[in-house]
């Protein structure tokens, strides 16, 4: 069965990191905006050119830069593989334009996932996250430490890198981005009765067994 599903929680609640072991477990697809929105930056697109302040200043992007880019992944992707949007939708506006953009591509979603973090905790893991510079394989300084220090357990790369926007300023706006403008589309999925809670405090390997017994219904 193709599934769609959404995993919605503030920076560092572990929508990424998960996503990446759902994709692996489950041949879906990750569609994280916020790494088409890097690689659009890094390759210095329009897109790319308009998002960067933005993002520095852990500000939301326009809705319609990332609801576009959304409909170009979907539009590219074979109707038999999943989708797992990871920190998309972030606004009203933008998840109303999931429900047309996925109905364009004969899709519907399943589930709405909400990793549940206290906020205190969600400091200590942005700030202590890096990733594989080669394949993006996400780690972190206290609870992820590659087995073989220096070198990743997924490809063998040894250079690693950490995000502009990963300090404690930039996150506290990012947080206060999420209370404003993200929590406030759960109600809108909730009437539909997709959301489920999962506690995003666990352990990783906790978190993917609770949001599996979510997909399997
Ligand atoms: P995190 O998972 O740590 O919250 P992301 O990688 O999802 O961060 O996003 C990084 C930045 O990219 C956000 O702070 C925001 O500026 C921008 N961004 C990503 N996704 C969206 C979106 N759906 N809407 C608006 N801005 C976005
Ligand atoms: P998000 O995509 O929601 O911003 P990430 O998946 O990038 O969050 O996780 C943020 C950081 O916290 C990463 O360094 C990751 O290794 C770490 N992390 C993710 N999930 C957990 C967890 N359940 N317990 C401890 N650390 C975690
Ligand atoms: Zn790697």
């Amino acid at each position: 069965m193709v599934m769609n599903i959404i995993l919605l929680g503030p920076p560092g609640a572990g929508k990424g990191t998960q996503s990446g072991l759902l994709v692996t477990g489950h041949g879906m697809r990750q569609l994280s905006t916020g790494d088409m929105l890097r690689a659009a930056v890094k390759a210095q697109t329009p897109v790319g050119l308009r998002a960067k302040a933005v993002m520095e200043a852990g500000e939301l992007v326009s809705d319609e830069i990332v609801s576009d880019l959304i409909d170009a992944e979907l539009a590219a992707m074979g109707a038999e593989t999943g989708a797992i949007f990871d920190g998309y939708p972030r606004t009203q506006a933008q998840a109303v334009a999931l429900d047309d953009i996925l109905a364009k591509h004969g899709r519907q979603l399943d589930h709405v996932i909400e990793l549940t973090v206290d906020e205190d905790a969600l400091v200590e893991r942005i700030t202590g996250r890096f990733t594989c510079g080669t394949c993006g394989e996400g780690y972190h300084d206290r609870f992820k430490q590659p087995a073989v220090e220096g070198t990743c357990d997924k490809c063998g790369g040894h250079e690693f890198k950490r995000r502009a926007d990963d300090n404690e300023e930039t996150v506290r706006t990012r947080m206060a981005e999420y209370r404003a403008k993200t929590a406030p589309i759960l109600p809108y999925y909730d009437e539909r009765k997709l959301v489920s809670r999962v506690d995003g405090m666990a352990d990783i390997a906790l978190v993917t067994t609770a949001i599996e017994k979510v997909l399997r219904g």
